[in-house]
């Protein structure tokens, strides 16, 4: 996947795109990251990229050229059919681990970051697909925002992860929150691991993961649960447990 980012302030995505495994995965191809900088697009002899609003007001707002033309640069060298232009904005839709699936599945993606007082207007109605916001808050700029969803949609794409199906057990991915981890030691002060995870057995190993995973849902994120519909008379009974056994 190639990814391009609009940015103000190249320099910010040093640091998370060079470690771990978002560098791992940009070695190995699977994913392209190139940072554009609409100041190279300003016509303005000191490569303005804001200017004061219209109408009065506090901060400067971002002018549309630098970003119209810095965005039909990175176009040209895209997928065309298969590109998506995401602004980050708090105005956005909230973004979510079913929204890096679906962006996980394009062949280019172009995030446009905002600064300063954000953007005219004209930018946000005629440059983006879509725009995401990362939560009900406001960032100084959409550089965090972009990393945050970059980040995230690279553990969707296929090898990006070193075990394929490491992704889908995680919190979200379908709809739950993760089954809780135990690893060495096995009594930490007193603390046992549960005897089921020795047992060897492992439809037995996956019903409890199940429960449990159901059982944190219901403890930290009710509200996950509100539409869920367990789809077989078994699963239908592990979440009757799952309540059950929180309540007691
Ligand atoms: N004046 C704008 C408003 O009230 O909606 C906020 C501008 S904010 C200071 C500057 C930039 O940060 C925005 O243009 C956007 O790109 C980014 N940003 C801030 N909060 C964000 C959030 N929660 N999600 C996504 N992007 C955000």
């Amino acid at each position: 996947m190639r990814i391009d980012i609009l940015s103000l302030f190249p320099e910010m995505f040093t640091g998370p795109f060079s470690e771990s495994i978002l560098s791992r995965a940009r070695q190995a191809g699977l994913i392209d990251v190139h940072i554009t900088n609409p100041r190279d697009f300003s016509a303005d002899k000191h490569h303005k990229v804001d200017d004061i609003p219209f109408g009065g007001g506090s901060g400067m707002v971002l002018k549309p050229e630098p970003f119209f033309d810095a965005l039909n640069a990175v176009k040209s060298v895209g997928a065309a059919d298969k590109c998506r232009v995401i602004l980050l904005s708090p105005k956005g839709q909230r973004f979510t681990q079913d929204k890096a699936k679906q962006l996980a599945e394009y062949e280019q993606l172009i995030f446009i970051c905002g600064h300063y007082e954000g953007f005219d207007a004209r930018i946000e109605a005629e440059l983006p697909d879509e725009m995401i916001s990362i939560g009900d808050y406001v960032l100084t700029g959409g550089e965090l925002p972009a990393m945050v969803i970059v980040d995230a949609v690279s553990r969707m794409i296929p090898g990006v992860l070193h075990a394929d199906d490491s992704a889908e057990t995680d919190s979200f991915y379908n709809g739950i929150l993760e089954y809780p981890q135990y690893t060495r030691p096995r009594d930490y002060l007193g603390r046992e691991v549960p005897k089921v995870l020795f047992s060897g057995n492992h439809a037995l190993i996956e019903r409890w993961r199940k429960k449990e995973a159901l059982k944190d849902t219901l403890r930290y994120r009710p509200d996950l649960l509100t539409e869920y519909k367990p789809e077989t008379k078994a699963e239908k009974k592990i979440y009757d447990e799952a309540r059950l056994e929180l309540a007691e």
